[in-house]
């Protein structure tokens, strides 16, 4: 098969490899589509380990081809992954964390993923759920976003977003805009979006943010809609250092700020301890998502046509490496990679 290959930071390349063969556990997807995540960025260009020689991709959708021996999953079913293989037994596993435990390996980062024709799902994968059935008449592009979307609802159930309750995202990139949809989708509001773009800043009022404002525009256009009080949630969905204390200022009293972005390696901020001890103020992180939201996020999907809006850069298997370079320029929103057959 034909598959793309992270070699080292800044060299990807299209190879062919022998199609997987599944071992006794394991499924063998035939790939439609997968999606390119700010994170897959963020190995390309050094800022995030992956194993060398990895074939990238976790936001990953097709159909089951091939299954080994006392594999529980169907063929010919149309399935979305959840990338993340964990042990299964310890604290966070039985919490229901599977995205934090210790010995967790990811597809497309440690495992082979799914930018390729095919990708073979470890068996643990399998037997833990992991392939979430999806209708298969649902474009290819929207089941892709299975991930990234779980992992939004990770952020907004962090952040306790709630209906009728401000709500503001600093950041209009693909993962802020999709903050939105699934805000609205939540009854939040007023929805303020901040970004420096104007063409992103155009999108998000198109998907229904009630305000969007340039940084520095963000603390008056927050005060206006919140009287003063400001949000009481605030995600931050863009990886600057310096979105952070904007985030703070833009935070009510007793309000929370998710850094749902990963930043650089070595970024630190200087918080003012007196604001967030005084105005109470609950700092949070969350990254990936707890696999019952990957469940809900497979619910939520088929009614979010919205989303097709954020996938705005469609690439062939051949042109994979194109993806990251249209990412780097910060050309459009979000890309993704379509198989052969299924474009
Ligand atoms: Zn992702
Ligand atoms: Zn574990």
């Amino acid at each position: 098969m034909r598959a793309l290959r992270f070699h080292e930071p800044l060299r990807v390349a299209l190879v062919t490899v022998p199609d997987p063969v599944p071992a006794a556990g394991e499924a063998v997807l035939r790939v439609h589509a997968t999606g390119l995540c700010n994170s897959d960025v963020r190995v390309y260009l050094g800022e995030k380990k992956a194993m060398p020689g990895v074939i990238p991709g976790h936001e990953v959708t097709g159909a089951v081809v091939a299954l080994g021996e006392g594999a529980a999953a169907t063929i010919g079913e149309t399935v979305s992954l959840c990338p993340i293989l964990c042990c299964g037994h310890c604290s966070f596993c039985r919490e229901g964390f599977r995205n934090r435990c210790p010995s967790r390996r990811t597809l497309g980062y440690d495992l082979d993923g799914g930018i390729a024709e095919y990708v073979r799902v470890p068996a643990p994968l399998v037997a833990m759920g992991q392939l979430l059935p999806m209708d298969p008449s649902l474009p290819a592009e929207r089941r892709a976003l299975l991930e990234p979307f779980a992992c939004v609802l990770n952020s907004l159930e962090a952040l306790h977003v709630r209906p009728g309750a401000p709500f503001a995202i600093v950041g209009g990139g693909p993962m802020g805009l999709m903050h939105l949809v699934a805000g609205r989708l939540y009854g939040a509001g007023p929805i303020l979006v901040v970004e420096p773009e104007p063409s992103r800043r155009t999108i998000a009022a198109q998907l229904g943010a009630d305000a969007v404002a340039h940084p520095d525009d963000a603390k008056r256009s927050g005060d206006e809609l919140t009287r003063g009080e400001g949000f009481p949630a605030v995600a931050v969905a863009v990886g600057f250092a310096e979105a952070v204390p904007a985030a703070l200022g833009l935070a009510r009293r007793l309000g929370s700020v998710n850094l749902f972005a990963g930043f650089p390696p070595g970024s630190v901020h200087t918080l003012d301890l007196n604001q967030v001890h005084y105005d109470e103020i609950r700092m949070l992180g969350t990254q990936n998502a707890p696999f019952a939201l990957y469940q809900r996020a497979a619910q939520m999907l088929p009614r979010l046509d919205s989303l097709d809006r954020i996938v705005t850069n469609r690439y062939r298997l051949e042109d994979a490496a194109d993806a990251y370079a249209a990412r780097l320029e910060k050309q459009g929103l979000k890309s993704a990679v379509f198989m052969a057959d299924s474009a």
